[in-house]
């Protein structure tokens, strides 16, 4: 495992949401941060077939643009009876509009009542060095899926997730307490005692 000894990262995204969450939890560590969207840098396509080859194209294509370390993540929804869809399919599931009402409809028609009810929100943080070394971390939040969906909080898939332990939803959840057991928490915590202890 090669840690992390460079004063800046990129962050490899156009999402403003995800940058300000990743300058939140790497703050302590890191002195300077820039982004793709500051940086203009390109959006490569995600051809991986899993999160974790999609996670390492994207950080990968920002270290070789930059010639600075990159991080990136990719994350989704994998229902067990569904053999892990929708996966890194799970925002284009969604279509164009982003209607997650209709993407949660489309998984629980396709469960019908299969007794497996099982799921799991995937997150994996790819840290990639313009030298082409990467190193990846895995963050998960095991749950079931149920029906009718439940809560307004959160974005996505949230509304019809229960985590294992919990009687919310991560819609029902405060920001505070989805963070404090999400698959994006999980993976940062793995990031942070590995790369920087
Ligand atoms: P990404 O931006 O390529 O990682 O896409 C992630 C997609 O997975 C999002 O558009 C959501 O559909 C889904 N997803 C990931 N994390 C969450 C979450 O915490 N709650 C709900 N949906 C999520």
């Amino acid at each position: 495992m090669r840690k992390f000894t460079e004063d800046t990262l990129v962050l490899a995204t156009h999402n403003k949401g995800k940058i300000h969450e990743f300058e939140g939890l790497l703050a302590p560590y890191i002195g300077a941060f820039s982004s793709s969207l500051e940086l203009g840098l390109t959006e490569p396509e995600e051809t991986g077939s899993t999160f974790a080859e999609n996670a390492i194209i994207k950080a990968l294509s920002a270290a070789n643009e930059s010639g600075k370390p990159a991080l990136a993540d990719d994350s989704g929804l994998a229902v067990y009876a569904l053999n892990g869809d929708p996966g890194i399919y799970s925002a284009r599931w969604a279509g164009p509009e982003k209607d997650f009402d209709m993407a949660m409809e489309k998984i629980h028609t396709m469960m019908g009542d299969t007794d497996d009810r099982r799921a799991a929100f995937v997150a994996v943080l790819a840290l990639a060095w313009p030298d082409g070394h990467t190193e990846t971390f895995e963050g998960r939040a095991e749950g079931t899926i149920i029906w009718p969906p439940r809560g307004d909080a959160g974005f996505g898939y949230d509304p019809f997730f229960l985590p294992d332990g919990h009687d919310k939803t991560f819609a029902e959840m405060t920001r505070e307490e989805k963070q404090g057991i999400s698959h994006r928490a999980n993976a940062f915590k793995k990031l942070q005692s590995e790369l920087f202890a």
